[in-house]
């Protein structure tokens, strides 16, 4: 295959009734068909993008022919965003709100990123199995072709493009499995816990230590307010896979104060309404107890 340049591109647009075939045109021409196409198209409105449609992201390296493009997708309900190459796309795709879920996709399913791996690899020309070069392959594309990793956008590495180069890589991702790495130890995440509870009570430092040290589980998060809409903050907080977390509130004597009591009641009952599990260590009764009765959360320990 040919790069596609501008004149490759306008071939189908515009054809020679007489030959039955394309007429080679100037880029001059080319200029003038794209400038009366997007005027036609200019006059496109924007409509509203249907919740139904799938949203497009639209990744063409020749600008007029996004410009034209485009509007005809947002006039058929479609809600489109453009990217001139993988690059742009890519930084478009992180900067979206969560990357799009596509980076907690990854992580969530074990075996996506060996997925990705075996798209990559056919799409090099190699056999996912074994590793080897698809039938044909072999001999049509030696390093690297239209077909596989050359675009007309990454011409001036083309010399520097070698499928066989990323192939050992991809065979070992084709059978990787993703898991969550522990950022800190348990010393250190007991010192980051420490370091962001409430320093003003001494319930959280002794609740705390006492997981700590008889080897219970550690929370996960320290002074986390799980819904911005409810008056909350959870002195330390659990996650549960895909479910509201398990909340933690040590509460001291003043607590115990009516309209305390009273707001307590209403906004941790709002979390409990939301399904997160509530649970309060009191500051007049054993520490070890209140852990023992809830070792379902905290674990048996050492
Ligand atoms: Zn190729």
């Amino acid at each position: 295959m040919q790069p596609r340049s501008p004149k490759a591109s306008c071939r189908g647009l515009i054809a020679d009734g007489r030959s039955q075939g394309c007429q080679r045109i100037t880029r001059d021409r080319f200029s003038r068909l794209i400038s009366s196409v997007k005027n036609e198209t200019g006059t496109l409105a924007k409509a509203r993008p249907n919740p139904d449609l799938p949203r497009v992201l639209l990744v063409e390296d020749e600008q007029p022919i996004r410009d034209i493009v485009v509007p005809w997708l947002f006039r058929d309900g479609f809600d489109c965003r453009e990217a001139a190459d993988g690059r742009a796309a890519m930084e478009l795709l992180a900067a979206a709100e969560g990357g799009n879920g596509i980076w907690q996709r990854l992580i969530d399913d074990r075996d996506a990123l060996a997925r990705v791996a075996e798209k990559a690899l056919d799409a090099c020309h190699f056999d996912a199995n074994t590793g080897g070069e698809r039938p044909g392959w072999e001999e049509k594309c030696s390093r690297a072709c239209y077909d596989c990793l050359l675009s007309y956008s990454n011409q001036p590495f083309h010399p520097l493009i070698d499928r066989h180069l990323i192939r050992e890589y991809l065979l070992a991702l084709r059978t990787s499995t993703t898991t969550k790495k522990t950022e800190r130890s348990r010393e250190e995440h007991y010192a980051w816990l420490e370091e962001r509870r409430d320093q003003n009570s001494n319930l959280e430092r002794e609740f705390l230590k006492v997981l700590y040290e008889s080897g219970r589980r550690l929370p996960d998060r320290a002074q986390l307010r799980p819904e911005s809409g409810v008056y909350a903050e959870a002195d330390f907080y659990y996650e549960r896979d895909g479910l509201p977390g398990i909340c933690i509130f040590c509460d001291g004597p003043d607590h115990d104060q009516s309209n305390r009591k009273e707001s307590d009641q209403r906004e941790r009952g709002k979390l409990g309404d939301l399904g997160y599990r509530v649970l309060t260590i009191r500051y007049d009764s054993k520490i070890d107890e209140q852990l023992i009765s809830n070792r379902d959360v905290f674990g048996i320990g050492n």
